[in-house]
């Protein structure tokens, strides 16, 4: 069968020619030993817009050989940071080239407005390319002395070898891209598993790859099935590292594939990286500019129509401003226009897939049952698409199913405190510490609670801000290591001590 398919986007008449085939020594093939295909959904209007082939676990052998093979050769040690940043830069420039059809394919895949894909997700994309391509050629140890004239050590900051690279289905691109570039950027090779919900512009991106001129095997994607293709590369015994964006659940599955194998350095936690969910708390003190942190509110938890994984789902307000404040919120979150990807108009996309628009109404039932205040949505639209509208529910308790687990919907629960230790103590009362948010024009209170709040990430006076240079991750149970900044190149790095005697001393 071709691995390639020419699809047409109903909203622009635009043409594109789609790779469906596993990408493996820069070309692309069928599987070695499966029939087997993926079907991809456009989830506005539940309609295939084609399938495309699914590797099995001994896809995964073939393309972790092709990525040990480059390592060993023409990658890793063998090449120069000067060329893997001349490569990185010219994957950028393509990306860049490309952004209009790739921001289609995102929306016709994911669901996300066309402008979002373009204007964020890619555009920070090709800027996280170039940041690690500035990096590549940076890559440093130390020379450490040694009590002795005639001996010296000194670190060199190797390649950690062939990584596996999982990622989910809420910013295909951009979860791309915050994988590829550090781990190239440090002479690593990959096998790259996209999730098989959105695989279409992993393939697209694929094909740049090859054309900005990357060694055959340096970068290999299979589409796969998590438990096949996602289980066979954390099990890997010649796989170094995983790197791994998706859920707690399967991120538990992969340390204990990684312990249960090689190991995968689990001695050096980090380099079994997980990015996993959350249930982030946004803050909203009395002394606030009560209008701009109603916009940051509604953005930290209508953006990408709330999957996203520091989505600020729990939202407490202080009670001496509670009704203006949920007045101005609701007015607020009511003028976002959640349609079709390719509607100017739209601020919203629908959500993924059917199962993620089934979860997210079971928790509306949820709260609608054990005696959430609904305030804004919870109706269900008529028609095709996995569309939810904003939804609000005020009068919460702690122990509500929708408090306490992660919806990754546009669902958000309001509840009131009265002091900035009863504020903490909710906003700290769960499992998860990726992303936790404060508004207050109090510097002090900013200082405090920022300092007390168990997150990876704190934002003051402004929600879901992330910067190339900057470094993310999570506490708790969100996960294990950093992405993004110069703290990415650790996870992508080992430690090599050389100690030199170049005496003649016996000592
Ligand atoms: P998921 O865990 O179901 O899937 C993520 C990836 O893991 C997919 O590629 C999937 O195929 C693969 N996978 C599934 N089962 C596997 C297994 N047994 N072994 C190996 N791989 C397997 O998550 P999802 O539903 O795709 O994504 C949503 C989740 O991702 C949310 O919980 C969200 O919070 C999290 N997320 C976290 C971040 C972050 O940076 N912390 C960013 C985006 C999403």
């Amino acid at each position: 069968m071709a691995q390639t398919v020419r699809i047409e986007i109903p909203a622009t008449g635009r043409v594109v020619e789609i790779p469906t085939g596993l990408f493996i020594n820069n070309e692309f093939v069928s599987s070695v030993d499966s029939q087997e295909r993926i079907e991809v959904i456009n989830p506005a209007t539940e309609e295939t817009i084609c399938s495309v082939v699914a590797g099995s676990k001994e896809d995964i052998d073939v393309a972790v050989a092709a990525a040990r093979a480059a390592y060993s050769t023409t990658w890793g040690k063998n090449v120069t940071g000067f060329e893997r940043s001349r490569l990185l830069n010219k994957l950028a420039d393509l990306m860049e080239r490309d952004m209009q059809v790739l921001a289609e394919v995102e929306s016709l895949n994911n669901g996300k407005p066309v402008k979002i894909a373009r204007d964020f997700d890619i555009g920070d994309s090709i800027q996280c390319l170039r940041y690690y391509a500035g990096w590549a050629d940076k890559i440093v140890g130390q020379t450490i002395e040694v009590d002795n004239r005639t001996k010296m050590a000194f670190t060199r900051h190797e390649p950690i070898g062939v990584c596996g690279q999982i990622i989910p289905w809420n910013y295909p691109i951009n979860m791309w891209a915050w994988k590829v570039a550090p781990a190239l950027a440090c002479g690593c090779t990959i096998v790259m598993k996209p999730s098989e919900l959105t695989p279409l512009t992993a393939l697209m991106l694929s094909k740049l790859i090859a054309e900005a001129g990357f060694p055959p095997g340096v970068v290999n994607t299979v589409p796969s099935l998590g438990p096949i293709g996602g289980a066979a590369l954390s099990h890997h015994m010649d796989v170094d590292k995983v790197a791994f964006t998706g859920s707690t659940l399967t991120g538990r599955k992969i340390m204990e594939a990684a312990a249960k194998s090689n190991l995968k350095k689990a001695c050096h936690i980090r380099e079994v990286s997980l990015e996993l969910g959350g249930k982030s708390p946004h803050i909203i003190f009395e002394s606030a500019n009560l209008d701009q942190a109603a916009n940051w509110a509604c953005l930290g938890i209508l953006y990408n129509t709330g999957q996203d994984c520091t989505a600020g789902s729990r939202l407490y307000v202080q009670d001496t401003i509670y009704d203006k404040f949920l007045a101005l919120l609701v007015d607020k979150a009511k003028q976002l226009v959640i349609g079709d990807g390719f509607d100017e108009k739209s601020g919203g996309g629908p959500v993924v897939s059917k199962a993620q628009y089934d979860k997210i109404w079971s928790y509306i039932e949820s709260g609608k049952s054990h005696g959430a205040r609904l305030v804004l949505g919870g109706e269900k639209r008529r028609g095709k698409g996995f569309f939810v509208d904003p939804t609000i529910f005020t009068d919460v308790t702690p122990d509500m199913r929708i408090v306490r687990d992660e919806i990754f919907g546009p669902v958000l629960s309001v509840g009131r405190f009265k002091t900035e230790e009863e504020a903490i103590s909710l906003a700290n009362d769960t499992s998860y510490g990726l992303g936790a948010g404060l508004h207050s024009t109090d510097a002090n209170q900013c200082m405090r609670v920022s300092s007390a709040l168990e997150a990876g990430t704190v934002w003051i006076n402004q929600y879901n801000i992330l910067g190339n240079n900057i470094p993310f991750g999570g506490k708790k149970q969100s996960g294990i290591g950093r992405e993004l900044g110069s703290y990415a190149l650790k996870e992508y790095t080992e430690v090599k001590a050389v100690h030199w005697n170049f005496g003649e001393q016996a000592d």
